[in-house]
């Protein structure tokens, strides 16, 4: 039975990995980002509801994400969710990831960018599910609650 078998420790050597490559990555994303999408983007914050400028944007067009321009969101899934922020109940297939998050003293679905991995903002089941958008469509019955500081709309 070879030795260094059972001296590998897969999960120390990728947590190592994943401390250096944090480091190169904030730097990164400090200068390219604004002071507030670092906040939200990078440090998981969330903006003053009702404050962002996609809240009650009506434009077709597609929401990409703003550190990377991976396209999230189309804005036929865009419906108001009276709550201050941008509100979707769908993704473009692959475009996010989730995860469970249990900061804050509440479980909740926390949403980020499926390429760079950024913070977007949180998914929860009391979305639509009557008809949605220009096609009315039935709505999924998701709502994925995104900060606007995280979407960049490239109108149609
Ligand atoms: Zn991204």
């Amino acid at each position: 039975m070879p030795e260094h078998e059972e001296e590998w420790n897969p999960e120390e050597e990728q947590s190592s990995l994943r401390g250096q490559g944090d480091a190169h990555d904030e730097k990164y994303w400090e200068n390219k980002l604004t002071p507030e999408q670092y906040k939200v983007l990078r440090e998981k914050g969330t903006e003053a509801p009702f404050m962002g400028q996609y809240v009650h944007e009506k434009a077709d067009g597609t929401y990409a994400c703003v550190a990377c321009g991976n396209p999230l969101f189309s804005s036929d899934a865009k419906f108001d969710s009276g709550t201050g922020w941008p509100s979707f109940d769908q993704a473009l297939p692959g475009a996010v990831e989730t995860h469970a998050d249990t900061s804050h003293g509440m479980t909740r679905t926390e949403i980020t960018c499926a390429r760079c991995g950024s913070h977007l903002g949180h998914i929860f089941d009391d979305g639509p599910t009557g008809p949605i958008g220009p096609s009315h469509r039935l709505g999924t019955g998701k709502r994925y609650c995104i900060n606007s500081v995280c979407l960049d709309l490239e109108e149609k």
